[in-house]
């Protein structure tokens, strides 16, 4: 007589969400913990929490660009400036001192990657502490440039909110575990 009883028999279920073969007695995916033996309700509760979180995603990956946009355009404009002030009005040291800020917002604009919202903060306040610095020394020149000016702190002033919303998203997936949707 045989043993009817074949360990490579076992039973598997696929998940419908990643297609991962589990054995059938587990509640969720092993891998992306979709309730395979749930109800209806439970698979439908994971799936818009899934489309939810990519929804989160999609927007905390798309807005902390804006901030290094607004950054990389303050570090060219400063640049050039420095360029025009040296060689066209021979103000070497305007140069130099721009040519640093310029540096300082590449790098801000680099560590915009992992901190959108602290990258911009810094950017705006060297940015208003030029302009205080200069009007201190050259009271006139607070005016110079006005418009470059409104536009700059409008600039920072959308830059600031959304990497405000980014960092809010990125919080609102931890607390949703969007470690459940890295696999598809
Ligand atoms: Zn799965």
């Amino acid at each position: 007589m045989e043993e009817s009883n074949h360990p490579l028999a076992e039973e598997t279920i696929t998940c419908e969400n990643c297609n991962n073969v589990n054995s059938s007695n587990l509640k969720f995916c092993s891998k992306c913990s979709f309730p395979i033996n749930g109800t209806d309700e439970d698979k439908n509760k994971f799936k818009i929490k899934i489309s939810g979180n990519k929804f989160l995603m999609a927007e905390a990956e798309k807005k902390p660009k804006t901030a290094k946009t607004i950054i990389l355009v303050l570090a060219g404009f400063v640049f050039l400036m420095g360029l025009y002030q040296g060689l066209v009005n021979d103000d070497l040291a305007t140069m130099i001192v721009n040519l640093c800020i310029s540096l300082l917002y590449l790098i801000l604009a680099a560590w915009s990657n992992k901190n959108p919202f602290g990258a911009i903060l810094t950017a705006f306040i060297i940015y208003i502490t030029m302009n205080v610095v200069n009007a201190f020394f050259e009271p006139t020149s607070l005016f110079q440039g006005i418009f470059m000016k409104i536009f700059f702190i409008g600039a920072f002033i959308k830059g600031i909110r959304s990497a405000k919303d980014a960092q809010g998203h990125l919080q609102e997936l931890e607390k949703l575990g969007a470690a459940s949707i890295e696999n598809d």
